[in-house]
This record gives C-alpha cells, structure tokens and sequence, in this order.
C-alpha cells in the first residue's frame, strides 16, 4: 500500500462516483469533502464541515483541514493531519482515548444543535406570532368593513 504524502484539491459542485487517490474533492455547495485514505487502503473518507466537525482552509495554494482525521472505523485505523495539503501522520489512538473522544465529540454536537434547535424554537415563535397579530388585524379590518 501506498501512503499519500501529499493530497491534490479539486473544488466541484458535486463529488464524482470514482475519486482518485491523492485527491481531496470539495463542494461548497455540500459543504463537505471527500479523499480516499491516506494509507492507501482505499476507504473513502468523508469529512462534512461544520463548527461541530472539520473546518476547512483556504489559503489560495493549499488547503488544510482541522481537526486531524481518525479513520476509526477503518481496519487501518489511520490519523493524520491535512496542512497545506501535507499529510502529517499522527500516532494511532488507544481504544480508551478513540472513545472518549467519540463521547466528547458528541456532547459538543448534542449541545450545539440543542442551542441551533432553541434557536430555530424562537424564530419559530417569533413567526408565530407574526402570523397572530396579521390575523387579527385581518379579523379586525373584516369587522369593521362589516360594521360599515
Ligand atoms: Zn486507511
């Protein structure tokens, strides 16, 4: 197996079916990207942005990617780091610390979509309202055109 030293990018609307190895394909419309491994296993690694998950720079040369990529779940079981379109390798971690990252990972995602969740609660309201008082202005209006 062939490790990749360093990863090409291709900015795309959509990701391809076939992707190369040594590529890093992006979509900003998906806000995602996608690589194959970067120890040559073959897997597909997919790595959505978002403030919960990877973070994405642009420097107009290169692009890096935070934070490192834990392929866990793959036999591989590979980590590294993406830095100006550099792999760094990053040591394997132990069963203990993958889930207790993965227990952390969560609680960051849990409280981030409870705070977008209570958010969304609000403005829902907010319409809600809206929509109350536009109504019974309507009602109001209809009244009165009645009363005439
Ligand atoms: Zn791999």
């Amino acid at each position: 197996m062939k490790r990749t030293k360093i990863l090409t990018y291709r900015f795309l609307e959509y990701i391809p079916r076939d992707i190369e190895e040594g590529v890093i394909y992006i979509s900003m419309t998906f806000s995602t990207a996608i690589h194959k491994c970067c120890c040559g296993c073959g897997q597909e690694v997919v790595t959505p942005f978002g403030r919960t998950d990877w973070q994405l720079t642009f420097d107009g040369e290169s692009i890096s990617l935070d934070p490192s990529i834990g392929n866990w779940s793959f036999d591989c079981k590979s980590h590294y780091w993406i830095r100006h379109n550099k792999i760094i390798w990053a040591p394997r971690w132990s069963k203990k610390k993958i889930d207790a990252n993965r227990a952390y990972d969560k609680r960051l995602k849990d409280r981030y979509f409870m705070a977008v969740q209570e958010k969304e609660n609000r403005s829902d309201r907010k319409i809600r309202l809206a929509d109350w008082l536009a109504e019974k202005n309507i009602l109001k209006r209809l009244k009165n055109n009645s009363l005439r």
